[in-house]
């Protein structure tokens, strides 16, 4: 047996099922600079959803990966490629702009479907990552959650690559509360994806119930190609 499936089968033995809210935790793979093999490989390990961050890496990859898995995108979201995307996602996590969330209703609009979406939150306010901070989240959904053409799901949340497990649980704790607020009287709310290789563990502690998961599936990534 290869490395990827070992790796896929022993993540399934140790994740929990449920989180404490007594939600099923998804695994998703995160699969930038995966070649085709190794995504495949993954799937047919048990994986059920994949996620890619390059629109075109995602376009290029689209028809050769098998067992038609639920597809995300994770990564930054750019007008000019959101063409790539269209039709082709099931779940775009990473909105993490008012304008890109405008744009992406507009094109949903003219293709006639809705697209689901997540908001993404920069829980650390990092400048090298993307999204809403805590603070402004509130304000935020509000202003979008009646957009035509988009369905907000949940929330998508990056926390930072800290070693300091008192402050990831304090940020994961938070975020939950946020994910709380909304869901009550929303019932389309039912996605908190938080948690990587680092800090799955802690994040599905606090009620994550989709991680994320690249590195600790497929080994440490090469981005030379
Ligand atoms: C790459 C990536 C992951 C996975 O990170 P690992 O540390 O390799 O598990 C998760 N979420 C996003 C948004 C990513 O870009």
């Amino acid at each position: 047996m290869s490395t990827i499936t070992e790796n896929v089968r022993a993540f399934y033995e140790k994740m929990p099922e449920f989180n404490p809210y007594g939600e099923k935790v998804t695994l998703l793979a995160a699969v930038k600079t995966q070649p085709v093999e190794a995504i495949n490989e993954a799937i047919e390990a048990g994986i059920t959803d994949i996620g890619d961050n390059h629109a075109q890496e995602f376009r290029d990859k689209y028809g050769l990966i098998t067992g038609n898995p639920k597809r995300h995108f994770i990564g930054h979201m750019q007008t000019n490629k959101v063409k790539y995307l269209t039709g082709k996602v099931n779940l775009y996590q990473s909105v993490d702009s008012v304008s890109i969330a405008e744009y992406l209703s507009q094109k949903s609009a003219q293709a006639g479907v809705t697209s689901d979406i997540l908001l993404e939150i920069n829980a650390g306010n990092e400048d090298t990552k993307g999204g809403f901070s805590v603070e402004e989240f509130p304000r935020i959904y509000e202003t979008l959650r009646n957009i035509p053409n988009l369905r907000i799901e949940g929330i998508m949340a990056m926390l930072p690559a800290s070693q300091d497990e008192t402050l990831l649980r304090d940020l994961a704790t938070k975020i939950r509360g946020l994910y709380d607020g909304i869901k009550k009287d929303n019932a389309d709310i039912t996605v908190l994806s938080m948690g990587m290789s680092g800090d799955w563990k802690i994040c599905v502690d606090c009620g994550s119930n989709m991680i994320r998961i690249g590195t600790a599936l497929f080994g440490k990534r090469t981005y030379n190609q």
